[in-house]
């Protein structure tokens, strides 16, 4: 190659850099806003040409409520659980695997919840969530109870309660439940518990352990849990998480977060 092709080469290779940085083709929506997109039925605005930035990138749901995916606001722990984005909410991936021990501190995977995605989809208050909810029949106990229709979360849980109604050994560590829906905020804090949108069961209480339960002033927080991982398993395979795969451990604590299972569904 002479100085004088190369030179070409070079002009052409900076003229192909700057047609891509101006084609819409090479917007490319982030993995985490896709999945987002796929599981609650919403599509994404793609970056505008002239500001190619992710601020101009949003979830816009089928009732066009608009949220935004990456407010670049770097925040402590506590601020992303006080006013995540949706960015911040998919921060820490949800481990699939029996093998998620030890859980380093403040490793809390769906902890970090948008509020504005939560009432787009579940309902904007109290009575809007109360119209969502639909009786279902929770297998292992025959009762009826009250779940969040939307998003099929109440069909999610009714084919819980199916498969662990079919499994041994299980029953006393689901058969009584400590509840579902329950507007309320999280003890201690303001926020809103995921049990006020009826997407959120707390099994039998007789067998949880919770970290603020656990000896006060410990650091690393002592970890403990009773809950056996086929009901663990039994949960996650119809798009619930679980409180027992947190550094704040929530053992009889199971959330409708079909997000975090976007890799999974891709068998
Ligand atoms: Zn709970």
């Amino acid at each position: 190659m002479t100085l004088g092709t190369l030179a070409a080469f070079a002009l052409t290779s900076v003229a192909m850099v700057r047609l891509r940085a101006d084609s819409p083709a090479v917007s490319i929506v982030p993995a985490g806003l896709e999945c987002l997109a796929k599981v609650y039925g919403g599509r994404t605005v793609p970056a505008a040409p002239k500001e190619r930035s992710d601020l101009s990138r949003f979830l816009i749901l089928s009732n066009d409520t608009r949220i935004l995916w990456d407010d670049h606001i770097d925040k402590s722990f506590d601020e992303k659980l006080a006013r995540p984005d949706l960015e911040d909410t998919l921060s820490i991936p949800y481990p699939l695997t029996d093998n998620y021990l030890p859980l380093s501190i403040n490793f809390d995977p769906g902890r970090f919840r948008s509020m504005a995605l939560l009432k787009a989809v579940y309902g904007d208050t109290q009575s809007d969530v109360k119209k969502n909810l639909t009786s279902i029949t929770w297998a292992p106990s025959g009762k009826k109870i009250r779940f969040n229709r939307q998003l099929g979360a109440a069909a999610a849980l009714q084919q819980v309660g199916k498969q662990l109604a079919g499994m041994n050994g299980v029953t006393r560590y689901v058969k009584n439940l400590g509840g579902t829906f329950n507007w309320r905020v999280i003890k201690d804090t303001n926020r809103l518990s995921p049990h006020s949108f009826g997407i959120a069961v707390d099994i039998n209480t007789t067998f949880s352990d919770y970290w603020k339960w656990a000896a006060p002033g410990l650091d690393p927080l002592p970890y403990r849990n009773r809950i056996p991982m086929s009901v663990v398993r039994a949960f996650e395979r119809n798009g619930f998480i679980w409180g027992g795969k947190w550094y704040h451990y929530d053992t009889m604590h199971f959330e409708y977060r079909p997000e975090f299972f976007c890799t999974s569904d891709e068998k």
